[in-house]
């Protein structure tokens, strides 16, 4: 490894524990374990095609079961709700309810980022964005990029949008969530030339 991406190792590992440290407390105040408010943080930043039960475990990398008991324990506590698919009844979709919403809207109020100017917030976005692309690539798991950086993504106008997977209009409110759905354009012509 060179001495440049042991830097940038190092880097992530301070800005990972830097990250832990202000959930920590956040997640004491709330009661709440880590993986819990990580599936919290999930439904908040999904699109409305993925709040399933396997696109969380894809997330984060755990097990059918390991999640499937923590949503039971925040159904229980009334933060998330769970609903059979009209379109599909093998399918149940979970979804934050308005305390879980509060919970963590309260969480994305954190100072951390506070000040930091629009060019900045644009420029570190494009290189994280790439380098978890480059991540996800290595140690083959699924990505979950936002929507309006999906090859699928079709801009219709200003605020219409259109997914040509799932055949159907997206907002601007849905394009700046993650999908579980989600293609970069690499991955597919890499997908179609292997
Ligand atoms: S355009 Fe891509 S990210 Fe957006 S909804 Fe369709 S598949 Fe998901």
């Amino acid at each position: 490894m060179s001495k440049n991406v042991l830097k940038l190792q190092h880097t992530l590992e301070r800005l990972s524990s830097l990250l832990r440290a202000e959930r920590r407390a956040f997640q004491t105040k709330w009661g709440l374990l880590p993986v819990q408010f990580e599936v919290l943080n999930y439904l908040a930043s999904c699109n409305r095609f993925s709040g399933t039960l396997m696109a969380i475990c894809d997330y984060l990398g755990q097990t059918k079961g390991s999640v499937s008991q923590t949503i039971k324990l925040l159904e229980k506590r009334g933060l998330v709700t769970k609903e059979v698919d009209p379109n599909d009844k093998r399918v149940s979709r979970l979804t934050l309810s308005e305390e879980g919403g509060h919970i963590v809207e309260e969480y994305n109020q954190s100072g951390m980022l506070l000040g930091l100017d629009e060019e900045t917030t644009s420029s570190t976005q494009a290189s994280i964005d790439s380098l978890l692309n480059h991540i996800e690539k290595n140690i083959r798991v699924k990505p979950f990029g936002f929507c309006e950086n999906c090859q699928y993504n079709c801009v219709i106008s200003d605020d219409e949008y259109y997914c040509k997977l799932v055949k159907t209009s997206l907002t601007p409110d849905d394009v700046v969530k993650i999908c579980v759905e989600y293609e970069t354009k690499t991955q597919t012509e890499n997908q179609q030339s292997g």
